[in-house]
């Protein structure tokens, strides 16, 4: 049993690795972040592992939302890649809640259009409708764009993960050395 419970420790701490490795990776090779600080995989108060970045403060545009969203998706996928079984996390929550933001407060869902939506003005079936499949859409975009940012770069997440399992946390520095100058 002890035995057992040691690998189980050791899986969990990988594919926290891979994760935060994720959210690393994507934020490195995007344009909406300025850098990645610091990635550990110490468990928080609420997590198993954090990734602290500096994302670029405008957010006027549909594909910085979107991009946003890929951020958070980001640590899901690099499981998904690197064929681990997913974890529950936070992440969903955060990224449904942009793309419902996205949707319902910035009027740039491509259905329900230019218009301001809250639980009052919600007065049709048909709206809520268009609402669910803004969002879905929304939701699918910035998967996608996760999955095409990290797909090709699965030897990044794992050399940056390796890295995370032999020091717990890493820096801009270490990152540098891994992944080469931030784009
Ligand atoms: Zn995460």
């Amino acid at each position: 049993m002890a035995r057992e419970n040691k690998a189980d420790k050791a899986e969990t701490l990988w594919r926290t690795a891979v994760h935060e490795a994720g959210h690393a990776v994507y934020a490195w090779f995007s344009d909406c972040f300025i850098t990645v600080r610091k990635v550990t995989i110490r468990p928080g108060k609420n997590s198993l592992g954090e990734t602290f970045d500096d994302r670029r403060p405008t957010k006027t545009r549909r594909s910085d939302i979107i991009d946003d969203i890929a951020s958070y998706l980001a640590g899901m996928v690099a499981e998904e890649l690197l064929g681990l079984k997913r974890a529950a996390c936070y992440d969903l929550d955060a990224a449904t809640y942009l793309a419902t933001d996205l949707v319902q407060e910035q009027g740039m869902g491509r259905r329900v259009g230019l218009r301001h939506v809250d639980e009052d003005t919600i007065v049709s079936d048909w709206l809520r409708s268009l609402i669910d499949r803004d969002i879905r859409d929304a939701m699918n975009e910035a998967y996608r764009l996760a999955r095409k940012s990290l797909a090709r770069r699965k030897s990044a997440i794992r050399a940056v993960a390796q890295c995370l399992m032999e020091h717990q946390t890493i820096n801009t520095k270490d990152l540098e050395r891994l992944l080469g100058p931030k784009v």
